[in-house]
């Protein structure tokens, strides 16, 4: 089956090797027998409504934020189509803070986002840096990256996060909590790339755009040798862990 595939400014939003996601989506999609159609969106591409089953954006520095935000606020209106729709969407940091309202850099200047995740993001003076393990226990798993990023991202009232923060700094270094959840969409401060250690959860995420393109409910992909990817996550929860408490 061919899953299609939307990756969101590839050649603004890309920084720590987020692009290795994709690659992730792919083989693991192959390795089911399953092919996927990337289609790349950039600044004054049309965002076609309801072609996607898959949406991914990466994450990226202040400036190339500011040059896609006043485009990705105009394809807010198609990116909440989606994600209302059920098609799943992984953003990771610069991204992730565009799909919220808004994204204030620290010497104030307030980028337009998507408004189609619950938050809002304020850039604070110190950076936050390093390995981060999460707990996430809707899912029964934990995450572990990498995080670095000034952005405090702030989620609204009764907004899912992604997991709790076992080790690092999450979305505000004080909630105690690390990216958002809705739906079939999330969004993450965690680099890495994140799939390549996470497998779990390129695999939920893939189940969710399946079910997209079939319209059925999202089944449970058949398992994958993945003692390597279970490795690195073991290294990269480790490194986090070594940090100690937050
Ligand atoms: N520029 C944003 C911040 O500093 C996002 C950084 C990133 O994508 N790593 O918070």
């Amino acid at each position: 089956m061919k899953i299609r595939v939307g990756h969101l400014y590839p050649d603004y939003l890309n920084i720590y090797a987020d692009r290795g996601n994709i690659a992730v989506f792919a083989r693991r999609a192959a390795w089911r027998g399953h092919e996927l159609d990337v289609e790349e969106i950039s600044i004054g591409d049309e965002l076609r409504p309801d072609a996607h089953d898959l949406l991914y954006v990466g994450g990226g520095q202040d400036r190339e934020q500011a040059l896609v935000a006043v485009d990705i606020a105009a394809k807010a209106a198609t990116l909440y189509r989606a994600v209302d729709g059920g098609a799943a969407v992984l953003a990771v940091c610069g991204g992730y803070q565009l799909l919220g309202r808004f994204y204030r850099d620290v010497q104030g200047h307030e980028l337009s986002g998507a408004g189609v995740l619950p938050l809002e993001t304020i850039a604070g003076e110190r950076r936050m840096i390093g390995d981060v393990l999460l707990d996430c226990e809707w899912a029964g798993q934990t995450l572990a990256g990498f995080e670095n990023h000034a952005g405090r991202t702030i989620l609204d009232e009764g907004a899912d996060p992604l997991g709790r923060v076992v080790h690092g700094h999450g979305n505000d270094g004080s909630s105690g909590f690390e990216g958002c959840r809705v739906g079939n969409a999330i969004g993450t401060y965690l680099h890495g790339p994140l799939l390549p250690r996470n497998p779990w959860l390129a695999d939920w995420l893939l189940a969710r755009a399946i079910a997209h393109r079939t319209g059925g409910e999202p089944k449970e992909l058949a398992a994958l040798p993945d003692d390597l990817e279970r490795e690195a996550h073991t290294v990269s929860a480790g490194r986090a862990r070594s940090r100690g408490g937050r």
